[in-house]
């Protein structure tokens, strides 16, 4: 899919996505004066349950079987395999420094909440088949998939202790065309699954030639994966980066401001319930948001629309991993935890569409509001204002819900 990583079992998953309410436009502003009756609510009451039973945007994300908790260090081993038709030459050292980056990327992404510590089985594993036989070229059916993962965990269990380990990359000799792009090995209950030194392997990344066009931040996509995140770019129609644009590298690998949402932080654990301001009824209130790049302060807001839906404001700063931000200030979504991977989980809204792109932006890339902007959406009686109170580190919100 045009060159994009993907999760296997996402792309059989696409039910029609479902409905998403329509998106109000920008209008001009007129402040709405804080409620001073408004109560603070439990954060808890804005958290969404998810419905997918896969990677999805919701908070019942099953952290002790079929994910990994995103806290903590996570221990990776990275082996390197050849193939009969596709022998490798040389070391494997530039291989690993071409993704090896992906941990100190996830460490300052997560607040320091979250370490990879990769360890690289410095020498090549022999498959013991033809890179052309394992169904790539034809976009692989997971049986192939896991078969492939078993094999080179098979080859390679002399040389390593898989029971230390939470979870394996594969990376391919570069001759290896055949195995062209990265789809995540993701743990399925129902299958048999691969073993080796009594440790069940529930996720593995299978690195493809696509990384070498990606560099490291495509180990990060496919690691969020089995985060228990879902694709935020489209699986079908034409402009595949339509719902979020360049935000989230969830979205676009590349793109200019690739750092998670802050939804997905909370999700993750890597913002703590009191960092999230929830509106889940009717009122309004006034948010100091502090940008997502930096830690501490508040980070979302939450306008519940729905047993699964809700809009969420977050501050965005080009500084970090977002240094190319596009355009910075009040980023609004809707998250809808409902709505299958690659379907539009999230929707960002643009505050600015009438905006020139500059080079190297496309039109969502712009979208963050900026003080005297608002957004409106009549289907769900939610209103955003973004007030005078920005800084350099944060900005200043009015919610409201009719
Ligand atoms: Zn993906």
């Amino acid at each position: 899919m045009s060159g994009s990583p993907h999760t296997l079992r996402a792309i059989a998953a696409g039910a029609a996505a479902t409905a998403l309410l329509s998106l109000g436009a920008a209008v001009p502003t007129a402040h709405a004066a804080p409620d001073p009756a408004h109560r603070a609510t439990a954060a808890t009451d804005c958290a969404l349950p998810g419905r997918t039973g896969w990677t999805d945007e919701g908070h019942t994300t099953d952290y002790t079987t079929q994910f990994q908790r995103p806290l903590g260090t996570r221990h990776v081993l990275m082996l390197f395999v050849d193939f009969p038709d596709a022998r490798a030459a040389g070391s494997t050292s530039d291989y690993y420094r071409q993704l090896a980056p992906a941990a100190d990327w996830l460490k300052r992404d997560s607040y320091g909440r979250t370490t990879l510590d990769i360890t690289p089985l410095n020498r090549w594993i022999r498959m013991p088949q033809d890179s052309t036989s394992y169904g790539f070229q034809r976009g692989i059916t997971f049986e192939q998939h896991e078969a492939y993962v078993r094999q080179a965990v098979a080859a390679a269990d002399p040389y390593a202790d898989f029971s230390r380990f939470d979870m394996v990359y594969l990376v391919p000799s570069k001759s290896a065309a055949a195995i062209s792009f990265s789809p995540t090995y993701l743990f399925d209950p129902t299958t048999a699954g691969v073993t080796a030194d009594g440790t069940r392997i529930k996720w593995a990344v299978t690195f493809g030639q696509d990384m070498w066009h990606w560099g490291f931040k495509v180990a990060d996509h496919e690691t969020g994966h089995t985060f228990g995140l879902p694709d935020l770019y489209a699986f079908t129609g034409t402009d595949y980066h339509r719902f979020v644009g360049g935000w989230d590298l969830m979205g676009d690998i590349a793109g200019a401001a690739p750092q998670h949402l802050g939804w997905e932080r909370w999700k993750f654990g890597w913002i703590d319930d009191r960092q999230v301001a929830c509106l889940p009824t009717s009122g309004s209130r006034t948010v100091r948001l502090r940008a997502v790049e930096s830690p501490g302060g508040t980070k979302v807001a939450v306008i519940r629309t729905g047993e699964t839906s809700a809009y969420v404001a977050e501050s965005r700063r080009a500084v970090g991993a977002d240094d190319h931000a596009c355009s910075t200030g009040v980023l609004i979504y809707q998250v809808d935890t409902s709505v299958q991977t690659g379907y539009g989980p999230v929707r960002i809204v643009n505050g600015n569409p009438d905006a020139t792109p500059p080079s190297g932006c496309r039109a969502l890339d712009m979208a963050a509001f900026h003080a005297g902007q608002s957004f409106t959406d009549p289907a769900t009686g939610v209103r955003i204002d973004v007030d005078d109170g920005s800084t350099t580190s944060q900005d200043e919100i009015s919610i409201t819900k009719r």
